[in-house]
């Protein structure tokens, strides 16, 4: 599937001309996944293009006001705008309560189902098909989690053949052994799906840590992953100020990156004394080559991964 990353709000804590407040959003053709919710989230989707219809997860790094208070909006303009499908809402303990309140303090009903998911421990809290997102508790002043999105490997090549010269007709065969399954031959011989395809390919991992200063367990959790979206709120002079609020520095986020044997770097939740960031950038760069700072409205296309595994 194609899938890309648009960067709806990079700042952090206030929102600045330039920047509003942290929301980011993963999508492929038929789902997508947004990662916090600042305010004015609904208006920078419809400014993207983004579907306030489709497949829809939304997942809460923790419950600061700054990655939040955009979700009652959110939920309100989908209902204004008659939305049918269900939601799910993932985050930490609290969110049910905002959520219920917000519902009855403003007197909304809503068109659709939303479900809500507190999350109690670090793991897999997602599973489909296709993909999975993983959580770590990471290291903020409230509890918090950094999220990991992460396909499942993709089916390598497929060669007809080699299943024609083991004796497999076109047809419904060669589709089981596509999806992975093994086949067995009106004579009992049994074909698996290494006998007629090549290897299989690594999914794309997306790594999103919210607020966060460095943690021990980052480095396994996103590992090798294609792109980090990383907190990094202060600049290296600050780096006593972003250990006592919770947040890095851009020597921090881009150690963690390499530390990770990353792809690429995304700085993001830049502090709003930054009306020009390039210094975090160009701190980050010094370590980690492959870094960028995020922008609000900025899209980036996830080619697929063609490493075998
Ligand atoms: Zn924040
Ligand atoms: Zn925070």
């Amino acid at each position: 599937m194609n899938i890309r990353l648009v960067f709806l709000g990079t700042s952090a804590a206030v929102p600045t001309l330039n920047r509003g407040l942290p929301a980011t959003i993963l999508q492929s053709s038929t789902e997508q996944w947004i990662f916090d919710c600042g305010e004015n989230i609904q208006r920078q989707m419809i400014t993207t293009k983004s579907s306030f219809h489709k497949k829809t997860k939304i997942f809460l790094t923790h419950l600061h006001g700054d990655h939040v208070l955009g979700l009652p909006g959110l939920l309100q303009t989908m209902t204004l705008m008659d939305r049918r499908e269900p939601i799910q809402v993932y985050g930490p303990l609290g969110l049910k309560n905002f959520l219920v309140n917000c519902q009855q303090t403003l007197k909304f009903e809503l068109t659709y189902q939303v479900e809500v998911n507190e999350i109690v421990k670090s793991g897999v809290i997602v599973e489909e098909e296709k993909y999975i997102v993983e959580i770590v508790e990471s290291n903020h002043t409230i509890e918090s989690y950094s999220y990991v999105f992460e396909e499942k490997p993709r089916p390598g090549k497929f060669f007809p053949e080699k299943a024609l010269a083991l004796g497999l007709p076109e047809g419904e065969l060669w589709s089981k052994l596509q999806k992975g399954e093994k086949v067995t031959l009106s004579n009992d011989k049994i074909v698996k799906p290494d006998d007629v395809m090549g290897p299989r390919k690594q999914g794309r991992k997306i790594v999103y840590t919210g607020d966060t200063k460095p943690f021990e367990a980052f480095t396994s959790f996103a590992k090798y992953a294609d792109v980090i979206i990383h907190d990094c709120t202060y600049d290296d002079s600050l780096t006593e100020k972003a250990d006592i609020t919770g947040h890095s520095t851009p020597t921090q986020a881009a150690e963690q990156a390499k530390k990770a044997d990353a792809k690429m770097l995304v700085l993001t939740h830049i502090s709003a004394r930054y009306p020009d960031a390039n210094l975090l950038l160009e701190r980050a760069k010094k370590i980690f080559e492959n870094t960028i700072l995020a922008e609000d409205l900025l899209v980036l296309e996830l080619p697929f991964n063609d490493n075998e595994c």
